[in-house]
């Protein structure tokens, strides 16, 4: 408890793999992915709930799990 976390940016933007998967993995870390909760602080129209599963607001951790 607080304590900060340094991220090992080296890692990502070094990992070997297509450029739009380190930047989707860099926009997810930093809760900036378009999801429907980050579209709705932009006043863009959206659907806030999930479309996959209709249960709960879509978010960039409920994305990714
Ligand atoms: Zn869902």
């Amino acid at each position: 408890m607080g304590a900060t976390y340094q991220f090992p940016a080296k890692a990502l933007w070094g990992a070997k793999t297509e450029p739009k998967c380190r930047f989707f993995t860099w926009l997810a870390l930093h809760n900036r992915a378009l999801t429907a909760d980050n579209l709705a602080k932009k006043n863009w129209p959206c659907e806030p709930t999930c479309p996959l599963c209709y249960c709960i607001p879509e978010t960039t951790q409920h994305l990714l799990t």
